[in-house]
């Protein structure tokens, strides 16, 4: 899933200064199962920004509402009766991706995210979350014991480990583990480093990642 979390607060007090109206809308997908953008923090935040503005002596309308998502037309086509209410700023809980569609799709709103977009990974336990893909539209994980050198090496190393790999942990910090130390451990312990494991990975095609720019998708079977 998408991994986000929230800007600071004082952030997001900047971009509703002037405004009157605020409405903050939240999505259910990947934001709300990494609590960051779901019904819940919707609230919270909504919440937070009433009081600010109360302590500060400004009257504020600030509404709640929470899409079942961000990034598909058909949800964002239901702010319609919502946005006729003239708010002067729109906070977006969902992932970048969100506040872009929103704005797209309701050009003359004032739209801001309130989200920092961080990266496509996993939970590792409750409140933890840590990066497991870059996007690069050609997987080859299954050449490395099923770990991302590109989404978890500092340098994106496919012929590694580099020099500054020390008992397991990578040279960038002590809290960070080499994933080069993990891909060559795992292939000798389930015996696939001599069969499995080039010991010089050829050249990676990168024209299915983000080099010829924004990427787009079209199925044909789906397309109306
Ligand atoms: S190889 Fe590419 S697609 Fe596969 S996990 Fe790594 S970045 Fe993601
Ligand atoms: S120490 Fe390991 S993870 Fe860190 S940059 Fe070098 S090869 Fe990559």
């Amino acid at each position: 899933m998408i991994i986000a979390e929230r800007k600071p607060i004082d952030e997001l007090k900047g971009f509703i200064a002037e405004a009157k109206k605020v409405l903050v809308v939240g999505c259910r997908g990947c934001v709300t199962v990494c609590n960051a953008g779901g019904t819940k923090e919707v609230g919270l935040l909504a919440s937070l920004l009433r009081l600010d503005c109360e302590k500060e002596g400004r009257q504020v309308q600030v509404d709640e509402h929470t899409l079942e998502r961000q990034c598909d037309p058909e949800y964002i086509d239901e702010l319609l009766e919502l946005v006729e209410k003239k708010y002067d700023a729109i906070l977006s809980m969902a992932c970048s991706v969100g506040p872009q569609f929103i704005a797209a799709r309701y050009p003359d709103q004032n739209v801001f995210p309130s989200l920092n977009t961080l990266f496509i990974g996993g939970a590792l336990k409750h409140g933890a979350w840590a990066e497991r893909c870059q996007g690069c539209g050609n997987c080859v994980i299954h050449r490395f014991g099923g770990l991302c050198p590109i989404a978890r090496c500092a340098k994106s190393l496919q012929n590694g480990p580099c020099g500054g790999s020390a008992g397991g942990i990578c040279e960038i910090s002590k809290d960070v583990e080499c994933v080069w130390h993990l891909i060559t451990t795992k292939m000798m312990e389930t015996g696939r480093a001599e069969t499995d494991f080039v010991p010089v990975q050829p050249m990676k095609d990168w024209s299915s990642s983000r080099d010829g720019g924004p990427r787009t998708i079209i199925r044909e079977d789906l397309v109306k």
